[in-house]
């Protein structure tokens, strides 16, 4: 069945090899800053427990396991990092809430993989919540900070880091606290307005939705690759176009997003991959065309690094 599964995509122009895509010379490793744990009613927004729960069963605490899955995109001359997990600057209080088990994170899984943190070019930023922005500083035991890859271009939106920086209201203000501690250190951020081209095969799209100027990032090459959704689909429950987590400033732009995205993953051929699914890193839609795709193949989650 496998080696079925394994024809059938290379026919569709990709193949999986491990837990990896490979498609027109580039290729594409699901690395994962490890696994943690949210509140179920938060990532699930107006849809009744009763209901998300047979998707997602949440522990004694009401919260759910999620993964910190962050593309590596890996191109002739770039090494391209899509989000960077929590990281490990947590204090103890919000290690005690969200029980992070991420061993050595990105920078261990890169090094399993031949690579070191000075290699990657290019480091993309879906939006700068802690879960996404927090793995881009690396805080030594002596509390000192410095970038965790040292090379790269850290590329995100405008609208985002000032909302960020400038917090317009008492729950924005919540949702960036960490911004400040992550932002400043970094050297050499690359701040974009909208939708815009990396590299020849590589692209962001703003989606809003989960934040205003909230993005997503797309690789196509040879008839296929693959579109991140981060936040907007963090699980696959979530590819269901009414669940949307409560943490989303606009669930109405989140559906709207949903809805394009659906219909170019479907038109060009693309993967998906989900920011926060604890199984699932990456799938293929199938043939249904139905408002909630289902998936034909997937790609599981990277186990957390080793410490
Ligand atoms: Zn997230």
């Amino acid at each position: 069945m496998e080696a079925l599964k394994r024809s059938l995509s290379s026919l569709l122009g990709s193949v999986i090899v491990g837990p990896m895509l490979k498609a027109g010379g580039i290729t594409i490793h699901f690395l994962n800053d490890g696994l943690w744990w949210d509140d179920g009613g938060a990532q699930f927004g107006i849809v009744p427990r009763e209901i998300w729960q047979r998707e997602k069963r949440p522990n004694e605490r009401g919260r759910i396991s999620m993964s910190l899955t962050c593309p590596l995109i890996v191109t002739r001359s770039e090494l391209i990092v899509v989000d960077t997990g929590i990281g490990n600057r947590l204090s103890p209080r919000e290690q005690q809430f969200f029980t992070p088990q991420r061993g050595s994170g990105l920078t261990g899984q890169l090094r399993a993989l031949g690579y070191t943190r000075e290699d990657v070019t290019h480091v993309v930023l879906s939006h700068l919540h802690f879960d996404h922005l927090g793995g881009v500083i690396d805080k030594a035991g002596d509390g000192t900070i410095t970038p965790t890859f040292p090379n790269a271009r850290v590329v995100l939106q405008r609208a985002e880091w000032e909302l960020a920086t400038q917090p317009p209201d008492e729950r924005l203000a919540a949702a960036y606290r960490h911004a400040p501690e992550c932002l400043e250190p970094l050297a050499n951020v690359d701040l974009i307005d909208g939708d815009t081209t990396l590299t020849a095969h590589v692209r962001t799209t703003v989606s809003g939705g989960h934040t205003s100027p909230h993005q997503c990032v797309i690789v196509e090459t040879a008839g296929t690759g693959l579109i991140h959704f981060a936040d907007i689909v963090p699980t696959t429950a979530h590819l269901r176009l009414a669940w949307n987590a409560a943490y989303d400033t606009d669930p109405l732009v989140t559906i709207a997003a949903k809805k394009r995205l659906y219909a170019e993953a479907r038109q060009k051929n693309l993967w998906v991959s989900f920011s926060h699914d604890d199984v699932v890193a990456a799938g293929r839609f199938s043939n249904e065309t139905g408002k909630t795709p289902t998936l034909a193949e997937t790609i599981p989650i990277a186990p957390p690094s080793e410490t």
